[in-house]
């Protein structure tokens, strides 16, 4: 599928489809940038590491994203629920810690390995309705009190106003700690900065099955061979179909849709969005958008929890856009696509070991980006033997929907119209 992601990637790098059998360290399945992460951080700690992707590295909803960058960790209210049980009032911190613990490690990697991927800083997290300005301000408080003062501020909406030029929205909270950047060209730049570290990548190569032979192995099947690892990562998230037995009914696939227009020039970036911010709304089906490196907009939303694919993204789109920015109207758009993004039900993502020796990341419910960088460092720390932060989400209570994944799928997406519903109610719809 093009995108404007592959479209501005200029000159890619291919790898060769395994031929043959192979032993390793680890082998990871899947080179989004969970899989990639997870390389490079095998990598440093001097992990023989092979990677094994079905399509081309970045192919998945890495490759499809709206490249944001964000402290809102999914299930994060979930979480604290849960671990104040366990450990009291080190929880909040916990949790505080990990929402921002992907930004360094992003921010380290792009510069140790001089990653060019267009990175940008400063989102815009906007209030739908006036009954959001409460908790708007009071997560701008905590931010204030964790020593956050330079970074996040509260916009009211003439102060918003000036930055974006919109009709919409009641106020803001501004994060200029928070980060966007062209997530393909991070996930390439990744997977070459872990082969620059000795990891060997093969494309085309899609894991067929997985198999534990002894104590010591697990064999990884495709049709052009095999690879025998002493430990797997399972990184295929909302796209890979294996171990069913173990993993069915724990995630489900939702369509997210994302179109890019066509370059906007100078003035009319600086116009509509003067700061250049990355900008996503308080709804439970929300817009997002930012401006490209190359002053185009890319605006995405128009989420199906159904998993079916959305049919004509421009079109479902275009009427969002307009009515955000309608100094935009007509304006023609050059990209559109989907990309399947995971959820999970009580939207914690989802982090241990299916069984001995094979580990699995997944289901960020949209939030990706940073959430793949931290849950890539706990695996890595894991394999090498230190396992508290692995254990802690193991401990995680999960929902699992004993039914096939059609019809889980239908139960998020009914469960999405419920909260939808209660939206429109709340006047915020
Ligand atoms: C349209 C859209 C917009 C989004 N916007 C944002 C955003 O702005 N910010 C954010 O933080 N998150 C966002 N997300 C979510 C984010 O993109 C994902 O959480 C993240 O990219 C997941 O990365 P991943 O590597 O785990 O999975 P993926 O990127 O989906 O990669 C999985 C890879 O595994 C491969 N694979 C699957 N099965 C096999 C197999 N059997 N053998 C070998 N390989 C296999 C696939 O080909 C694929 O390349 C968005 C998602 C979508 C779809």
């Amino acid at each position: 599928m093009k995108t404007y992601y592959t479209h501005s990637l200029g000159q890619k790098k291919s790898w060769q489809a395994l031929d043959g059998d192979a032993q390793t360290d680890v082998v990871i399945v899947g080179a989004g940038i969970t899989g990639c992460a997870t390389a490079v951080e095998l990598c440093e700690r001097g992990f023989n590491v092979i990677v094994l992707e079905a399509n081309t590295v970045g192919w998945g909803a890495t490759g499809r994203n709206g490249g944001q960058v964000t402290g809102s960790l999914s299930g994060d209210q979930a979480m604290l629920k849960q671990l104040r049980k366990t450990h009291g009032a080190d929880a909040e911190d916990f949790v505080w810690n990990l929402r921002w613990r992907g930004h360094d490690i992003i921010k380290n990697r792009i510069e140790r390995y001089a990653i060019d991927c267009d990175l940008k800083t400063g989102h815009l997290f906007t209030a739908w309705t006036e009954k959001d300005l409460p908790e708007f301000q009071s997560m701008v408080d905590d931010a204030h009190q964790r020593g956050m003062e330079a970074n996040v501020s509260y916009l009211t909406k003439d102060e918003l106003h000036e930055r974006l030029q919109t009709p919409l929205y009641e106020g803001a909270v501004l994060n200029t700690k928070n980060l966007h950047l062209h997530s393909l060209k991070l996930c390439v730049g990744e997977a070459m900065a872990a082969e620059s570290l000795g990891c060997i990548f093969h494309e085309n190569t899609k894991v067929t099955n997985i198999k534990t032979t002894n104590q010591q192995l697990v064999e990884v099947e495709t049709p052009t061979g095999t690879v025998r690892a002493k430990h797997v990562v399972l990184a295929g998230n909302a796209y890979h179909r294996l171990l069913r037995q173990e993993l069915a009914g724990y995630l489900f696939p939702a369509k997210l849709g994302n179109l890019v227009t066509k370059p906007l020039g100078d003035a009319l970036c600086q116009q509509i969005n003067r700061d250049d911010n990355a900008v996503y709304d308080s709804r439970m089906v929300l817009d997002y958008y930012r401006i490209t490196q190359d002053g185009r907009l890319m605006f995405g939303g128009g989420t199906n929890y159904s998993g079916r694919d959305i049919s004509d993204v421009a079109k479902i789109l275009r009427p969002s856009l307009e009515a955000t920015f309608p100094a935009l109207k007509g304006v023609a758009i050059d990209f559109s696509w989907t990309g399947t993004a995971g959820i999970v039900i009580n939207r914690i993502p989802m982090l241990g070991k299916v069984k001995e020796r094979i580990y699995y990341a997944q289901g960020y419910s949209g939030h990706g980006m940073a959430t793949s960088h931290i849950l890539a460092e706990i695996m890595a720390t894991a394999v090498a033997g230190e396992n508290e932060d692995l254990n802690t989400f193991e401990s995680f209570w999960r929902w699992r929907v004993p039914v096939p994944a059609a019809a889980g799928s239908a139960m998020v997406a009914l469960g999405m119209k419920y909260y939808l519903l209660k939206e429109h109610l709340a006047g915020r719809a």
